[in-house]
């Protein structure tokens, strides 16, 4: 009996292998891809359970339930309810006479009652909330032995203390291995993160910016555009007013670069107050009308200090356009230089590709 407890904890630990690696890999798949991959790993994990049941005396049970409980908790009911009905169906197919009591009492019941349970506001600590709906599936699942089987009282006496017990215990296991997978995922994402951003302004840094637009720049029949951007006098607003001062002022203008962030457009920062921004657009036009659009809300903006005080800010910008042939680093150079030559004419303005640009 214990051999066969354990071979359903190694099939629900195999399966939960299996579904880490395919959530590692998940951003190389597409959505619909990795959701047909859970319904099929997950109904996989029952059916075999089915064909591996533990024998306690005349009566056969498994550990099916366990899975179906997790994947209401943690999924929700979209990917619970196709697996419930694949898994029913094929129970149905393979007979018998607990078949249908099976059916509905070992799965249906207790995981319709798991996504219902778990989706109230009955019981406020997560932790309580799913153990209750561990042990009441437990007992939704074996209660009903009383009623259904002709000395039920008898069989549900003998087993239900090993049964809870099994059931608890490979429930606990599964879950203190999904808790720990969910924390593995968020350290990697946490660790992704700082390596790919500037801790301060939550901005994409210079190398991962980098990166990405020399990807972009592969693509043929269409212009890319990098844009320079520094903060005007932000050495004298320090030293007026404060490092922190300067430090909510970053944070403000990043924010405000943020909400032009999409899949044409990158922002980075540069480095102190300097900001690097790509485009890809088909007009020199349209990446002006973007960079003059950011400069007026910057300009608009007011920058809060302290309760009594909020200062305006304004940034030069130095725009350049990828010439063919040409790298990143040539047309970095480039925006720098225009960046100069804003500053020198008095900041404040945009300096972009073949003309100036005062604004
Ligand atoms: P310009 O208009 O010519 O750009 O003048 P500026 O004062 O903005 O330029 P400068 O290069 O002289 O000074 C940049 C300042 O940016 C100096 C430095 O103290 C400040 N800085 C750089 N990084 C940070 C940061 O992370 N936080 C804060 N608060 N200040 C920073
Ligand atoms: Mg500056
Ligand atoms: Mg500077």
């Amino acid at each position: 009996m214990f051999q066969s407890i354990l071979s359903n904890l190694a099939i629900i630990l195999l399966g939960h292998l299996l579904m880490s690696t395919l959530m590692n890999y998940r951003k190389c798949l597409s959505k619909s891809l990795v959701f047909i991959c859970i319904v099929l790993l997950f109904s996989g994990v029952i059916i075999t359970m089915f064909y591996l049941p533990i024998q306690f005396g005349e009566y056969r049970f498994d550990l099916r339930l366990i899975p179906l409980i997790f994947l209401a908790l943690f999924r929700g009911w979209k990917a619970t309810l196709p697996i419930l009905i694949i898994v029913s169906i094929w129970r149905l197919f393979m007979g018998g006479n607990g078949a249908v009591p099976g059916i509905i009492f070992g799965m249906i019941i207790p995981t319709l009652f798991a996504l219902a349970f778990y989706n109230s506001n009955k019981v406020q600590n997560v932790n309580v909330k799913k153990f209750l709906i561990v042990t009441g599936c437990w007992f939704i699942s074996d209660f009903p032995i009383i009623f259904i089987l002709p000395n039920g009282m008898e069989v549900f006496k003998n087993i239900f203390l090993i049964r809870y017990m099994s059931f608890i215990g490979v429930a606990f296991i599964y879950y203190t291995f999904i808790l720990l997978a969910y924390k593995s995922e968020a350290l990697k994402n946490q660790l992704e993160f700082l390596s790919s951003h500037d801790p301060l302004t939550k901005l994409l840094n210079r190398s991962r910016f980098i990166e990405i637009v020399e990807e972009k720049m592969n693509e043929a029949n269409i212009n890319h555009y990098i844009a320079m951007m520094d903060i005007d006098h932000f050495k004298q607003l320090n030293d007026t007013y404060g490092h922190l001062a300067g430090d909510s002022i970053l944070i403000k203008i990043a924010s405000i670069f943020k909400k032009y962030e999409c899949e044409n457009v990158k922002v980075a920062r540069y480095g102190g107050e300097e900001f690097i921004f790509y485009q890809k657009s088909i007009s020199t036009d349209q990446v002006i009308k973007t960079l003059e659009k950011i400069q007026d809300e910057i300009r608009a903006a007011a920058f809060q200090i302290n309760d009594e005080l909020s200062l305006t800010v304004t940034v030069s910008i130095g725009l350049a356009k990828l010439e063919d042939g040409s790298r990143l680093q040539d047309v970095i150079h480039e925006a720098d230089t225009n960046l100069y030559l804003a500053k020198k004419k008095g900041r404040d303005q945009l300096i972009g590709p073949g003309k100036l640009l005062p604004l």
